[in-house]
């Protein structure tokens, strides 16, 4: 059996519609609702003074934040400024790079060398919003901050929006060092593209994906949303025809959560387009055999990779994370984060920067880092947060290897957490042995309620996040 006929994900529609509730994604444990502002720019400070006094030094991830974009596509829920003056962005990047550089300075010789960037994504709201010549100046800022590991072995990502770029500047973006590229598809269907306020021509697209091959960009990668307006399964059978021909390396299927209450651009989308609950689970189900049929693997949650791509080997070989920017190849770096509303994880700590840009920039006129609220993990988070990681990235956890790692007896420690597992387990979606738990195919697609149940946190009566599936 070749690898790409394993089977890496069972749908059970009818599981699915019973037990797909509102819950975290699990981009950092605990979840960003529970940092307080009682956490600061001098807490930060101390978490990395405390990478210095620890033997080893950690790797870095880098993570910059562009908020800007043209227009508004309807169903957005990011933090970000929908602007033309260009100026805005000339007076962030100055900005941003003061960032950088004072992150750069705080991390050099680091426990006696200075750590080695092994990871950077750049993301937003629109990072090609910035122009080329802006782009190249900020690379060159952070190589002069920060000692970066070669292009063979380094995954320097950035997200970019088709519409906003031709193919000369994504051979540009290459020469300026990236090698792993995403790009905001979403749907090719022309009807679906207008009720969101996104009309991208499928040629644009194609060509940009052909320019980064050409251009030699180690992972192409394509982002679609199912649950759309005017979305059906024949307009998403179209699109995934499309998709599968562009063969891409990666392909994210994200879940569109319609929540017009908290997300103002969404009050555009006209309730009689959306499809219903049916509707939606029919285009997962499609998008996961269609995928599937391709050869590609399901990695987790919402993504699926070639099975020679980088995020599907680090999973077989128990290296996949998760952070802020879905999965990553990289386990064990501290993430640091530059930008509006940017946050980093730094050892046990989480900290986020200002969301609003004078906030952000009244910190750095200060000589301060712009953090603002955080939260420091105790054991039991961090406990916790390897359980969860472990589920989300292996979806089995070995009892055994936490044991050696924490100071507890398991059964003991989470009887209660067992105890909730033990409905999920009649339900099918993972077994519980002496040493191992493990999440079965059907279980994956509902991971996140696995988790749940790990999740000291929790609070059900609070619909804080988006369904499950
Ligand atoms: S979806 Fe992306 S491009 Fe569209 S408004 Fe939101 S951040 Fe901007």
């Amino acid at each position: 059996m070749k690898p790409h006929d394993l089977p890496t994900v069972a749908f059970d529609a009818a599981l699915i519609a019973r037990l797909g509730k509102s819950g975290p994604r699990y981009t950092s444990y605990p979840t960003a609702d529970r940092f307080g502002d009682s956490f600061g720019y001098r807490d930060f400070l101390h978490a990395v003074a405390d990478r210095r006094t620890r033997a080893g030094v950690r790797p870095l991830s880098l993570y910059l934040h562009i908020p800007f974009c043209d227009t508004v596509c309807y169903y957005c829920a990011c933090n970000k400024i929908v602007t033309r003056k260009r100026d805005k962005a000339a007076t962030y990047l100055a900005y941003l790079k003061r960032e950088v550089e004072m992150q750069g300075r705080l991390f050099a010789g680091i426990g006696g060398h200075t750590p080695e960037v092994e990871q950077l994504h750049i993301g937003g709201g629109t990072p090609t919003y910035l122009s080329d010549d802006q782009m190249g100046e900020l690379m060159d800022h952070l190589r002069r901050c920060f000692r970066f590991a070669g292009d063979a072995t380094g995954e320097y990502a950035i997200e970019v929006d088709p519409r906003t770029v031709s193919p000369a500047r994504v051979h540009s973006l290459r020469r300026q060092g990236f090698n792993r590229i995403s790009l905001g598809v979403q749907d090719f269907d022309g009807a679906v593209q207008k009720a969101v306020n996104r009309i991208q021509p499928e040629e644009e697209t194609r060509a940009i994906i052909g320019a980064a091959r050409d251009a030699g960009f180690r992972s192409v990668s394509i982002d679609l949303i199912y649950g759309l307006p005017k979305q059906t399964v024949a307009t998403m059978d179209a699109t995934l025809d499309k998709v599968i021909a562009a063969d891409p390396d990666r392909v994210a299927v994200y879940h569109y959560a319609h929540m017009p209450q908290l997300f103002k651009p969404q009050r555009r989308i006209l309730d009689a387009d959306m499809p219903d609950s049916d509707t939606k689970l029919q285009l997962l189900q499609l998008c996961i055999e269609r995928l599937g049929r391709a050869g590609y693997v399901y990695i987790g949650m919402d993504h699926f990779a070639k099975p020679g791509d980088d995020l599907a080997l680090a999973q077989r070989q128990g290296r996949l994370q998760r952070n802020f920017q879905g999965y990553s190849t990289h386990a064990d770096t501290d993430l640091v984060s530059c930008g509006v509303s940017a946050i980093s994880a730094v050892g046990a700590t989480y900290s986020q920067n200002a969301k609003t840009l004078d906030g952000y920039y009244d910190a750095l006129d200060r000589n301060e880092l712009p953090v603002v609220r955080g939260v420091r993990l105790d054991m039991d988070d961090v406990l916790r947060r390897t359980v969860i990681q472990k589920l989300m990235c292996q979806f089995e956890l070995s009892i055994a290897a936490l044991e050696q790692a924490f100071p507890i007896v398991f059964r003991r420690y989470f009887g209660r957490e067992l105890a909730a597992l033990a409905g999920l387990e009649r339900d099918g979606l993972v077994s519980v042995g002496e040493d191992w738990i493990s999440v079965s195919m059907k279980g994956r697609l509902l991971i996140r309620n696995i988790c749940m149940v790990f999740d000291r946190y929790l609070n059900s009566a609070e619909p804080r996040h988006s369904k499950t599936v």
